[in-house]
């Protein structure tokens, strides 16, 4: 490998990529902006064109964010990489940690300081977002001092996660000889698995409140609907998502014994308990055609692949000199090749972000027809458009764009394919 070619084609990924998603980008605000004053026909009698309206100003209020955030972090990925902002980091963190506390604790130290310093730069973005943007629409229900307690919260709990894991990741990359990428995944895989369960039960007390479902008569429906599925779980709760944000949802977590259904108590007060039923089903249906593990099997996939790759390139000096870097000589290069993997892969991962939203659409499909096998059509096409409602969002996004980014069916398509139910 030349240190050049990695240049030019790194340069000429992270160009490509920005391009596209300022073109896409353009496409939604435009296609959204054009349609902003009519309600399409099919929603004609059910939305009125003020809700319309707030629909389409804050998609293009966000996408404006969007805009700016793609175009900062294309500048921060050139600072860290070919400016040399990661060869200066890794020189000054080096040079400070490495004679008193060696080779592990210099690579924790700069991984470390890599995550903080990425936070802080990112962090105007998510006030503004929060306290601005989310606050103008009405969404916002947090305060600043939450705001900071989650941040502390999560940087606590991010390194007490995962300061351990990188020190066994980095460990085994000295270690565990040529074939130490298969190690490292087998305990990526092991932490992924053990996180299903310690993130519902540990985790996200930590940060929500979470109570028994107390509401008896929407719990027998419930529970009727679960046994119907031949679903068992370990508890039906109701989260206090209305701490931070306006916007409603459910969702089940955890695997085997651990599994528990969470609704947003959002949700619980916009729909009646026949709605809720609905949403229930729809989660119910990605259980039944097991959506997560199939999710979390192509990512260990690509993680699988992507180590292997590392284990490849870690031993070429231009992968380094090519991103930016000058390879240590007299220290280990393993958190060093760990953090260019983690910069420059997604540049090339985003050409398969169309192939994951595609699939994810998919499985969306999937869970609503199973909820109308279970539960009532009706129900969730009118609980579905009291959430689209509620989220303000855009009932007429541009097709591109929805083939490229969304994860979820956009309202028209969704409510279409039930409308036949
Ligand atoms: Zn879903």
């Amino acid at each position: 490998m030349n240190s050049l070619v990695v240049m030019s084609v790194f340069a000429a990924a992270v160009v490509l990529r920005l391009v596209l998603r300022l073109w896409l980008i353009g496409r939604q605000i435009r296609h959204v902006a054009r349609h902003r004053d009519a309600v399409p026909a099919d929603f004609a009698g059910t939305v009125t064109l003020e809700a319309h309206r707030k629909a389409a100003d804050y998609t293009i209020a966000r996408q404006r964010l969007e805009l700016l955030t793609t175009a900062w972090g294309s500048a921060v990925l050139l600072g860290w990489t070919l400016l040399g902002g990661l060869d200066l980091l890794n020189i000054a963190v080096r040079d400070a940690v490495l004679p008193r506390g060696g080779d592990l604790a210099y690579q924790i130290a700069l991984v470390m300081a890599v995550s903080v310093i990425g936070s802080l730069i990112d962090l105007p973005f998510d006030l503004w977002r929060t306290f601005r943007l989310e606050q103008r629409f009405g969404f916002n229900r947090m305060t600043f001092g939450l705001w900071l307690k989650d941040a502390a919260v999560g940087a606590v709990v991010g390194a007490v996660v995962g300061v351990p894991l990188l020190a066994l990741v980095l460990w085994l990359m000295a270690a565990a000889g040529p074939l130490w990428w298969l190690w490292a995944f087998a305990a990526l895989a092991g932490f992924t698995l053990l996180m299903q369960v310690v993130y519902p039960t540990v985790i996200a007390p930590m940060f929500n409140k979470f109570q028994p479902l107390a509401d008896e008569a929407l719990k027998g429906r419930v529970e009727a609907l679960m046994q119907r599925c031949g679903f068992r779980a370990q508890g039906l709760f109701v989260m206090d998502g209305s701490r931070r944000s306006a916007h409603a949802n459910a969702y089940f977590t955890g695997f085997g014994a651990s599994k528990r259904v969470v609704f947003f108590d959002t949700l619980l007060s916009r729909l009646t308990p026949g709605e809720v039923e609905a949403v229930l089903a729809h989660e119910l249906g990605h259980f039944h055609h097991r959506h997560v593990p199939k999710r979390i099997l192509t990512l260990m996939g690509v993680w699988l692949a992507s180590l292997a790759l590392l284990g490849w390139l870690m031993g070429q000096a231009a992968f380094y000199t090519g991103l930016g870097v000058q390879p240590n000589m007299l220290a280990p290069n393993h958190a060093l090749a760990l953090l260019l993997l983690m910069l420059a892969g997604p540049v090339f991962g985003f050409l398969l972000a169309p192939l994951t939203a595609a699939s994810s659409r998919r499985h969306e499909f999937e869970a609503d027809a199973y909820a109308c096998r279970q539960a009532s059509g009706a129900d969730l096409r009118a609980a579905l458009l009291k959430l689209f409602q509620d989220n303000a969002s855009t009932l007429t996004p541009d097709p591109v764009y929805v083939r490229f980014h969304y994860s979820h069916p956009p309202a028209s398509e969704r409510l279409a394919a039930l409308a036949g139910r």
